[in-house]
């Protein structure tokens, strides 16, 4: 189709207009636009790879937009291109969002070289994973150095994000051993690098002492891979202190992964289980369309007790599997 083909040539060539608009078709519903979408994706999949994709996460209030924005906007200062993605799925239409707010950002927003994309909305975590794990596809294809996938820092969606990136980045603030608690231990394993926010002014001495914390914490931990052990630094967004040693942290973990030969093996594996996970989805998809009476049916029967959970299952599906 021209029109396709029109669009895939806009998007090879940075056009940002192009790559928001290649993101709604794949984040659209309709049939024909999900084909359309694949065969996209199918044809620019030999320009994506090059870019460094980064996970971020923190609890509300911690600054990530803070941080994003001036990260961003230093390393758009130094010639490079940004791509900033979410995944919350608290977002949906109907308001609720934890990171959706349009103002967020704004001086990156507006530079040339940065691409701000909200969470993709509705749907389970899974939906907007598999849409963000796509989104960041053709940000790569469209030239994008840096990936920026932002999470909100409160529950599962850390996990899948941790799955599609390269590297995993938490921000914390100076409350050292309280936030401790309030973080989940799962969401400081995932971490190659942390960054103890608001480390100015009077908060500086206390993000000095959870530093240190954080870092006997991480101490504990198992490393996630042999050729990085993850680190603690400390920043402030708001005055912009701190950013370029974090710049140089990631450049540094990306040396590890490619001598290593950890990268590509990391990515290998995280392809082959996203083409699991869709195998699951599409199954389930396909099962639920094909029965939605009697699945109503069984759902009620094994929820009052008067069919085993395992035989309900195992009649559909044999009848599915026929
Ligand atoms: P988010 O909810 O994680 O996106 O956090 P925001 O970026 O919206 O920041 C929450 C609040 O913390 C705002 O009032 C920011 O001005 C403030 N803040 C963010 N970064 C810093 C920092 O480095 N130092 C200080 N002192 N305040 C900061």
């Amino acid at each position: 189709m021209a029109k396709l083909a029109n669009l895939k040539n806009d998007l090879l060539s940075g056009n940002r207009r192009a790559l928001a608009k290649a993101i709604t078709l794949m984040e659209s519903t309709r049939a024909d636009h999900q084909l359309q979408a694949q065969e996209l994706l199918a044809s620019i999949l030999s320009h994506t790879g090059k870019s460094i994709r980064l996970g971020i996460t923190g609890t509300p209030g911690v600054g990530k937009s803070t941080f994003i924005e001036a990260f961003g906007l230093s390393l758009t200062g130094q010639g490079l291109k940004v791509a900033v993605l979410a995944v919350d799925p608290s977002s949906s239409r109907t308001g609720g969002s934890i990171l959706g707010d349009k103002t967020r950002m704004e001086m990156l927003s507006k530079e040339p070289a940065a691409f701000i994309r909200p969470s993709p909305s509705g749907g389970t975590l899974g939906g907007v994973a598999r849409r963000t794990r796509e989104a960041m596809l053709l940000c790569e294809a469209a030239g994008y150095d840096v990936v920026l996938i932002e999470t909100v820092g409160v529950g599962q969606s850390e996990i899948a994000v941790s799955e599609m990136v390269d590297m995993f980045l938490l921000l914390l603030s100076p409350g050292g051993g309280d936030e401790l608690q309030g973080i989940k231990r799962g969401i400081m394993e995932l971490a190659d690098l942390v960054i103890v926010n608001k480390a100015d002014g009077d908060l500086k001495a206390a993000a000095i002492r959870a530093a240190a914390d954080y870092k006997s914490a991480l101490h504990l931990m198992r490393p996630k891979a042999d050729c990085w052990t993850a680190e603690v630094l400390l920043a402030s967004a708001l005055k912009g202190e701190g950013l370029e040693q974090v710049w140089d942290k990631i450049q540094e973990f990306e040396t590890a992964m490619k001598d290593s030969g950890t990268l590509v093996q990391m990515r290998e594996e995280q392809a082959k289980a996203w083409m699991w996970s869709e195998i699951n989805d599409q199954l389930v998809d396909a099962f639920q369309a094909n029965y939605p009476e009697r699945l109503k049916q069984l759902e009620k029967a094994v929820a009052a007790g008067k069919i085993p959970a395992t035989a309900a299952a195992r009649d559909l599906l044999s009848d599915f599997l026929k």
